[in-house]
């Protein structure tokens, strides 16, 4: 009953506003479930304009960094052996790169740089890099590298040594922000004309609606297979819904793919194999059951 009660007053006066994968009003949205995750208990739903599930929280930059730090990928000594791991997805994404642009005199801007892994695998091969991530111990191990990074939180308060970037590349990084459709926008107005955005992105969300669907019947079950599927993501955006934002964004979709997505040659065989299969499935029928993918879109020139 209590649970009832509780979630009829969060229907009709959900924290955030808006859906942060496409920026739909949060009105819209049904709810999906609520468990604990690395955030704590938290509620979440599904937005009906994009089918994305994402977290019922209102977003403090200050909390998020807080949350950030304590998590590998923002932890310092961490962070730096991630660099190492990422290797494979590294070199992918720049073999990617390289397809449609040369690296001498352009400049590529890493947004969510973390500890600096991709800049310097793009300096390597000739870009002009720069970097921006919510956490300061990331930025001074990327500057101690002796690359350019700024501390900050989106995309305009992002100052940057370029006007416009050639190449600006998101990987891993947009299932944190609290408005996507706003984030994409200014990434938009930042790109050179014929720049290319490079996002490298999860999508779990067929394993949402299973754990979801699961969670029904067996709840503790339901909620393993839902913490698998989200991790500490705010949303989980079915990558149809992606590629449909970016075209509205007015972005043009070059290509998407799980084909280079695996981070590194040591992820776990369950990975690897869901990765193998989600490629076959993509390539041959268009069913995208994936862990993760890579989208490349181009600013018309
Ligand atoms: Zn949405």
């Amino acid at each position: 009953m209590s649970a009832q009660l509780s979630q009829q007053k969060f229907v009709s006066t959900p924290q955030t506003e808006i859906c942060p994968a496409c920026g739909a009003s949060s009105k819209q949205a049904s709810p999906a479930w609520r468990f604990a995750n690395a955030r704590g208990e938290t509620e979440w739903l599904r937005c009906n304009c994009c089918r994305s599930y994402f977290m019922d929280g209102s977003y403090s930059l200050e909390s998020e960094v807080s949350h950030t730090i304590q998590m590998t990928w923002g932890d310092a000594e961490q962070g730096a052996q991630l660099n190492m791991f990422k290797q494979r997805m590294y070199k992918s994404i720049l073999a990617q790169i390289l397809k449609h642009t040369e690296p001498q005199g352009k400049s590529l801007l890493d947004v969510g740089c973390a500890y600096g892994g991709f800049m310097q695998a793009a300096a390597s091969a000739g870009f002009d890099v720069n970097g921006f991530d919510i956490v300061p111990q990331a930025i001074d191990f990327v500057k101690s590298h002796g690359m350019t990074a700024e501390c900050c939180g989106t995309m305009c308060d992002f100052t940057g040594a370029h006007k416009k970037y050639d190449v600006i590349t998101v990987l891993d990084a947009n299932i944190y922000w609290p408005d996507q459709a706003t984030e994409l926008a200014n990434i938009y107005n930042r790109l050179a004309d014929g720049g290319l955005l490079i996002m490298r992105v999860v999508d779990k969300s067929w394993l949402a609606t299973v754990g979801a669907g699961l969670q029904k019947l067996s709840p503790e079950r339901g909620r393993k297979v839902l913490r698998r599927a989200v991790n500490d993501h705010r949303f989980s955006m079915p990558i149809g819904s992606l590629l449909e934002l970016l075209k509205k964004t007015r972005f043009n979709v070059v290509s998407a793919s799980p084909k280079g997505a695996l981070h590194s040659d040591d992820t776990s065989l369950m990975v690897k194999l869901s990765f193998g299969i989600g490629i076959a499935l993509w390539q041959t029928m268009g069913v995208f059951l994936a862990p993760g993918a890579v989208v490349i879109a181009e600013k018309r020139s």
